[in-house]
């Protein structure tokens, strides 16, 4: 039986148990993560994470994951309820990763952290990670210590503008510039520095979409007043070492949309990865209806591994099983769709596998399938040309969603300025894509997995050029 001083016992076991680690994500480009940061991440229970931490990364990591940043429609954690929720989760026995941008010693609130973690006398460990000024730094080729050029660096802050200091180093580095450069380079030519100086402005450092402005103190006062967040300025004669064209800026940006695909050679080419994920969310009226009178589809078609897997689901959800279909004749599209149903102990009763979405009518029209009632179930984008390719067979075909398809909601939009070449997966990632962007810039090349995702890029996107 469980007294309640053994229940206090085991409370205060699960205490001592709780563990905060509070981690550097390093600037952007996930591979500046240290080996010590990933074997944690996978090792957590829970993961808190902040606005400079790309969801990307952490959608990788199993644990619970709480985004405490300021990106909208999300609610806005205050540092002091961030402390809280470390606190109170520690306590509850867990690992916690707290994550955060870049060094979270380098004006990353770690300290304030630590501070609350020491009050409650809570353990914890901190592993650095590598702060936007080394980042800018590389991925820019901008030294920021250089033999008989500048033999000292100072991180400074540009926020809160009356803080702004000007330490007597050859390079400084100024972090939280968004909305004070001009502050900045102002108190800097106050200290005595003139205006053939030389600055950098390194915006998403070691990102697809790093950008890179150089020019001198008097240049850089004549430009707009605001630099996009996140910012670097960079003041000194290191700068000069800049060259337009570096090592980074040389790599095609690649977009890769949606799971698996072609495998970019990492020497050539930045990949970001836009995963075109599926949840639930189906049409629950319209499963309703069609479960309860399901018997009426001669032909179930699952043109997909998820089509099976929502279909199902919903199936058991509702009360149901196989049995239920013995009436249907079931017909998987493609081997995937085939080799999971079988998990649910199904044999398709065919199995087309055609090599263009084409080849769907004739195969229909061969195997006596046509003027069947068919219940397609699907996502919310259904694909047309196989809707198409079944009612061109005389079908009379009921598309059902059984799942959303989407970007994950905390998925920033990529700028597809800074791309070189969008890869599409397959059909539904197409679709998905035309949701939120409205078409792909010309100079963009264009590949995909297979033909039929290629039928379905010239279809949405009209006639451009595509490279299989
Ligand atoms: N702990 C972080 C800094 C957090 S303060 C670190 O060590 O890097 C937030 C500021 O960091 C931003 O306003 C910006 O000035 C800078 N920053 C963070 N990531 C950046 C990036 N990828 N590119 C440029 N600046 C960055």
């Amino acid at each position: 039986m469980e007294t309640k001083e053994s229940h206090n016992k085991a409370n205060s076991t699960d205490q001592n148990k709780g563990i905060v680690y509070i981690i550097g994500a390093g600037p952007g480009d996930p591979e500046l993560l240290t080996m010590k940061a990933d074997r944690l991440l996978r090792e957590a229970d829970v993961i808190l994470y902040d606005d400079l931490v790309s969801p990307e990364l952490v959608s990788h990591y199993p644990a619970l994951k709480i985004y405490t940043g300021k990106r909208k429609d999300c609610h806005h954690f205050e540092q002091e309820a961030i402390n809280e929720e470390i606190v109170r989760q520690a306590k509850m026995g867990r690992k916690v990763v707290r994550l955060k941008g870049g060094d979270p010693f380098v004006f990353g609130r770690g300290g304030e952290e630590i501070e609350s973690l020491r009050q409650h006398g809570i353990r914890y460990e901190i592993v650095p990670g590598i702060t936007a000024a080394h980042g800018a730094s590389a991925y820019s080729e901008i030294p920021l210590t250089m033999r008989k050029v500048s033999s000292s660096v100072a991180f400074c802050t540009g926020h809160p503008v009356s803080k702004i200091q000007v330490p007597d180093a050859d390079t400084l580095v100024y972090y939280m510039v968004a909305s004070s450069v001009h502050d900045v380079l102002d108190a800097v030519l106050n200290k005595g520095r003139n205006l053939e100086t030389r600055v950098a402005i390194v915006q998403n450092a070691t990102r697809y979409n790093q950008r890179i402005f150089t020019g001198t103190i008097r240049e850089l006062r004549e430009r707009e007043k605001s630099v996009y967040s996140p910012a670097l300025l960079l003041v000194g004669d290191n700068i000069s070492q800049f060259i337009g064209e570096n090592w980074f800026s040389k790599k095609k940006k690649v977009l890769l949309i949606g799971n698996g695909g072609k495998n970019y050679d990492p020497s050539d080419y930045v990949t970001v990865h836009l995963p075109c994920s599926s949840a639930d969310g189906s049409d629950r009226k319209m499963v309703q209806h069609c479960l309860e009178n399901i018997t009426h589809y001669q032909v179930i078609f699952f043109a997909g591994v998820l089509s099976v897997r929502h279909f199902f689901n919903c199936l058991f959800m509702s009360g149901r099983d196989v049995r239920h279909l013995r009436e249907s004749r079931i017909i998987t599209y493609g081997k995937a769709a085939a080799s999971e149903l079988v998990k649910y102990i199904v044999v398709p009763d065919f199995r087309l596998e055609p090599d263009k979405p084409d080849d769907l009518i004739s195969l229909f029209r061969e195997n006596g399938l046509s003027g069947a009632t068919v219940l397609l179930p699907g996502s919310n984008l259904p694909d047309s040309s196989q809707l198409f390719a079944l009612e061109a067979s005389g079908n009379s075909v009921t598309p059902l969603c059984v799942y959303t398809q989407g970007f994950r909601e905390n998925d920033e939009e990529i700028d597809l300025d800074f791309i070189d070449e969008i890869y599409f997966s397959s059909p539904s990632c197409v679709r998905n894509f035309r949701t939120v962007y409205t078409g792909i810039p010309e100079r963009i090349k264009v590949t995909t997995a297979d033909e039929h995702t290629g039928n379905e890029c010239t279809k949405i996107f009209g006639g451009r050029l595509l490279q299989g």
